[in-house]
């Protein structure tokens, strides 16, 4: 076998992938251009009437961002990928491209508080319906699915802030609508969702991909007809992505392998050391044995990542001071970057819910999400030590 026949690993892949416009430069180039000049009346005619015209108005797409979209596409394994101005473009663009009034959506109950809110809030405003189950049990969405009316199943895995996980497989196996995964938290390198079946992989790439806290970011990867289906939408809906913000985008990607598995092996530490503390209920990480998905984590993710969430003994007051005793840590609402992040989603990601629906979905007041970043886990077992003691 020669070394052209070798299947290109997923850490080689993010180093030279999305780069084919580079022409002799080595880093990724930056085209911040709202427009390119038209050579012809005719070719301006052309433009603007094919799909994902190149070159023509950065709308509808532009080299930068198609850079970044070309590499999304080659990590995930997928035909084509688009990006949008934020992983909430994506969700809500994907939705409103695919559905209509009187389509039907399956989607999960443990998912992203903005994601739900979409769901149960615009969709229905536009006539179309949503039935949310619990995409821990075995079958609940394929059991959901309205035959010939049920346009899109929408879940999401490992699934922000719980870590509950869904089946891949069971996903990629349902005949007839559309699925989509939400694969934010596991990034590409986590795990690739088209690889069960599933139609669209979908990503926040605000996080971990261009995973400097710099950028404002979504994609959404799949068959090219799909792409171009969302695309024809997408370009009039208007949240397309920034040449900016995909540049951003496309550096995070070339370090993106070697991030995620320094993240995942200090989130698997301090996950481990976390669980036998007297001052902590339980943690939530599909690394750790105690996770009651564990063997689908096995089967399906290549590791645990670098996210997990950790339920304090002593409620609102225990997560409100361990979130602001921990001094290397910081207290903020994203994830996937360079630095260690805790969040309380009652009080920040999931405070639009109702507290019956907070605690329909586990997320107690005592619930600590925890980003894992880049510094010494050393460092950061101390800050965290220091934090929990306070709690005594
Ligand atoms: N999906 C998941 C799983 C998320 O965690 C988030 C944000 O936290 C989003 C989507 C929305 O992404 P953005 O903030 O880039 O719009």
């Amino acid at each position: 076998m020669t070394a052209e026949d070798q299947p290109a690993r997923p850490d080689t892949i993010a180093i030279r992938s999305g780069r084919d416009d580079a022409n002799t430069s080595l880093a990724p180039t930056l085209w911040a251009t709202s427009a390119f000049i038209t050579p012809s009346l005719d070719e301006a005619r052309r433009m603007s009437t094919v799909p994902r015209s190149e070159r023509f108005y950065s709308r509808y797409s532009n080299p930068t961002v198609k850079s970044f979209e070309d590499a999304v596409a080659a990590l995930e394994g997928a035909e084509a990928a688009l990006a949008f101005s934020s992983g909430m473009g994506a969700v809500a663009t994907t939705i409103m491209a695919l559905c209509s009034t009187g389509d039907h959506i399956v989607a999960q109950r443990h998912i992203y508080s903005g994601t739900q809110l979409f769901l149960q809030g615009a969709c229905p405003r536009f006539g179309i319906d949503v039935t949310f189950v619990d995409g821990t049990t075995p079958g609940a969405f394929q059991a959901a699915v309205i035959p010939g009316r049920t346009m899109l199943v929408v879940t999401e895995s490992p699934a922000n802030p719980q870590m509950a996980l869904v089946d891949l497989d069971e996903i990629g196996a349902i005949k007839g609508p559309i699925t989509v995964v939400d694969s934010t938290f596991a990034t590409p390198i986590g795990q690739r969702p088209l690889e069960h079946g599933i139609d669209l992989v979908l990503h926040s790439a605000t996080k971990g991909i261009a995973g400097h806290n710099d950028a404002t970011l979504g994609v959404v990867a799949g068959s090219k007809d799909l792409l171009d289906s969302i695309w024809a939408y997408s370009v009039l809906h208007g949240a397309c992505a920034s040449p900016f913000d995909a540049m951003n985008g496309l550096r995070g990607i070339r370090t993106l392998p070697v991030r995620f598995a320094r993240q995942t092996d200090t989130a698997l530490r301090l996950a481990g050391w976390l669980e036998t503390h007297p001052a902590v209920a339980c943690v939530r990480y599909p690394g750790l044995d105690s996770h009651p998905q564990r063997e689908l984590a096995k089967r399906q993710m290549t590791s645990g990542g670098s996210m997990f969430a950790v339920e304090l003994v002593g409620g609102l007051e225990a997560g409100r001071k361990f979130v602001e005793g921990v001094q290397l840590a910081q207290l903020a609402s994203t994830l996937g970057g360079p630095e260690t992040l805790v969040t309380h989603p009652a009080s920040s990601t999931h405070v639009g819910l109702t507290q019956a629906e907070r605690e329909d979905r586990g997320i107690t007041d005592g619930l600590v999400r925890v980003s894992v970043g880049l510094e010494h886990p050393d460092d950061l077992l101390a800050d965290f030590a220091q934090a929990l003691a306070a709690l005594a």
